[in-house]
């Protein structure tokens, strides 16, 4: 299959060179000129548990110069999705999927704004990566991954299930599943759960255990989201409180995504994330003081850097 990821950074070039490596013709298109040219020029460096492999993309800087594609897996960070949703929406033409798994909500939607609703694919991964530098990044943990249509039809179904065989092929363990929106928030009220308390204390994600009073604010705003999801129609799981102190114990060494980018004073997920939750309630008339407030803080730390 012809497949081009938008967005090649660490989670990007990670799906883009699995797929390449099972045989598709993969195309990885990146703002960053340094990263496409080293791609090109010695291949895209992976490493694993300590080995390192060299694997064969093509990559550019224009999307345009990819022609059509049968899939485009958007990657970007969120607060870049509108913008790679005007490179993958011509890629895609009218018969290419489009696939977010990005962290965060709201991604699907920008999507479906410039690509026809029913070809756009949703989801989650457990994998892991870190960008090392131009070229090179690390494939840091292995885990499923969940992909479904955003708006869901049985047709939409049957070319998720298409997609899920193709990662399976490649290595990538993917299950394709009816409501989608499901496993999206779930992912979605664990990074309400870590990532702004993290990113704001300098923590890393075991650390919000060890204090009563870091627990409470982690509890509050799930619970918070809890009831937005709820108020939504979403069945997130009961016991989500636990399953995000479960999740903070199983990563306690790892620094959140939200805390690496503020340690290295770049724009974070934010508005995807708690700043999605306050806006939904917004709209519900329901209160979310705690996710404001983190919200808030975070915008006021990047507005500094
Ligand atoms: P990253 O910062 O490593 O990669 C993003 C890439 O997008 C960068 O290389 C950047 O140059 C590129 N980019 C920015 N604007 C662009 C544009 N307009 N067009 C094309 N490329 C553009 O981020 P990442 O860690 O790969 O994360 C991507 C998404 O996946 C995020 O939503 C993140 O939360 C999610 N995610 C990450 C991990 C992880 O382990 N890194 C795991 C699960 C989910």
């Amino acid at each position: 299959m012809k497949v081009a990821v938008v967005g090649a950074g660490a989670m990007g070039s990670l799906f883009g060179a699995l797929l390449a490596e099972a045989g598709n013709e993969v195309w990885l298109n990146d703002v960053w000129p340094e990263h496409v040219q080293t791609i090109n020029r010695n291949g895209l460096e992976i490493e694993r548990a300590g080995r390192v492999r060299k694997v064969g993309v093509h990559a550019v800087t224009e999307g345009r110069e990819i022609g059509k594609a049968e899939l485009v897996i958007v990657f970007v960070k969120s607060n870049q999705t509108k913008a790679a949703a005007e490179i993958a929406g011509p890629l895609a033409g009218n018969r290419g999927m489009v696939l977010t798994l990005q962290n965060g909500m709201g991604n699907a939607d920008i999507i479906s704004e410039v690509v026809e609703p029913s070809l756009v694919l949703a989801g989650t991964t457990s994998h892991g990566a870190t960008l090392l530098g131009p070229g090179s990044i690390r494939h840091a943990g292995v885990g499923p991954t969940t992909i479904g249509v955003w708006n869901r039809t049985e047709e939409g179904f049957e070319r998720a299930c298409r997609i899920a065989d193709l990662f399976n092929e490649a290595g990538i363990e993917c299950e394709a599943v009816q409501d989608v929106r499901i496993p999206v928030w779930n992912k979605l009220l664990i990074n309400v759960g870590i990532n702004a308390i993290t990113a704001l204390t300098g923590i890393r994600n075991g650390e919000i255990l060890d204090l009563g009073t870091t627990k409470n604010l982690s509890r509050s705003a799930v619970e918070e989201a809890m009831n937005v999801a709820q108020a939504r129609g979403i069945n997130v799981r009961e016991d989500m409180v636990d399953h995000v102190f479960a999740v903070a114990r199983a990563t306690a060494l790892n620094r959140s995504s939200m805390g690496q980018d503020v340690d290295n004073r770049r724009r974070t997920e934010i508005s995807a994330i708690n700043g999605f939750i306050v806006r939904e309630a917004e709209s519900l008339g329901l209160e979310t003081p705690v996710n404001q407030t983190l919200t808030g803080l975070i915008e006021t730390l990047e507005s500094h850097y």
